[in-house]
């Protein structure tokens, strides 16, 4: 609806510190499936919690097993339209950058620079034991070659992860804490594609509400926070960006 798509398109100019805020549904589109869709890696596999991972071998397998069956839909898959007007509204000078929930580094594909990573990135692999980081695609190459967890090269036997948080798997504090201060100051809050169930999902928009800020919710199904929202819009997220996008 165009009066909607103009109404944020205001928000957004007038904003001197508007955030975005992502979740799985921001990158449906690029044909990855979000956590509830059925088929998707998430409701295929058991899930490995990190203690499990660190503590048994078979566990790790496991885990690789998971990780090198879902690896395509993430290492083939490319930012939607959605992504492209993200990142064109930070190189604008539009919004400060993405607080996102993803693993699958789209937003930074599509040219976003400062994008706050609450759950780590599928695209990096770390070693549990000296915190080495490698590329995620040669490591998972490995592992479907030789079928063994990939060990790490830097230290004698550590434990290769992809560097996400796992489950049971504390948040990293230094980027959570940048994400708090950015909802804090924020002056507008896109919340897109997250069914703001989770926190800090959930919490960061309420951050940002009770400091002022307005709150637009772009997401398909209703949310738990739609009532405190200035504005919910239920489309799909690559037609509304784009409206919001031609309406400024
Ligand atoms: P979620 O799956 O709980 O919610 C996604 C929401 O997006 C749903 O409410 C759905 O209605 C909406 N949605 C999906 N496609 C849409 C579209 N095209 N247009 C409009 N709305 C759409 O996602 P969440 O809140 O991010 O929680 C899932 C967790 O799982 C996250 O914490 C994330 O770390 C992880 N995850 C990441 C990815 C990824 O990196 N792409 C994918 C799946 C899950
Ligand atoms: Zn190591």
């Amino acid at each position: 609806d165009n009066a909607i798509a103009t109404q944020v398109a205001e928000w957004l100019a007038e904003a001197e510190h508007a955030v975005v805020f992502t979740g799985a549904g921001m990158s449906t589109e690029s044909g990855i499936p979000d956590f509830r869709s059925p088929g998707g890696i998430w409701t295929r596999f058991r899930t490995v919690y990190y203690d499990e991972f660190m503590a048994s071998p078979d566990a790790r397998r496991e885990y690789w097993h998971q990780k090198a069956m879902g690896h395509r839909e993430f290492a083939d898959s490319q930012p939607n339209a959605g992504h492209l007007v993200i990142a064109k509204w930070e190189s604008a000078g539009n919004i400060r950058g993405v607080i996102t929930q993803n693993i699958d580094g789209l937003h930074q594909i599509a040219g976003n620079q400062q994008v706050l990573e609450l759950h780590g990135t599928a695209r990096q692999i770390e070693c549990q034991d000296c915190g080495a980081r490698f590329d995620a695609e040669p490591l998972v190459a490995q592992y479907l070659e030789t079928d063994e967890a990939p060990k790490c090269t830097e230290c004698p036997k550590g434990r290769l992860k992809h560097a996400t948080v796992s489950f049971g798997q504390s948040l990293p504090t230094a980027v959570l804490s940048k994400a708090a201060s950015w909802s804090q100051e924020a002056d507008l809050m896109l919340a897109i594609g997250s069914s703001l169930v989770v926190n800090p999902a959930a919490e960061l928009p309420v951050i940002a509400k009770r400091s002022g800020s307005r709150l637009v919710i772009i997401n398909r199904d209703p949310t738990p926070l739609d009532t405190m929202a200035d504005l919910v819009i239920p489309g799909s997220i690559g037609e509304v960006l784009t409206a919001i996008d031609q309406a400024g």
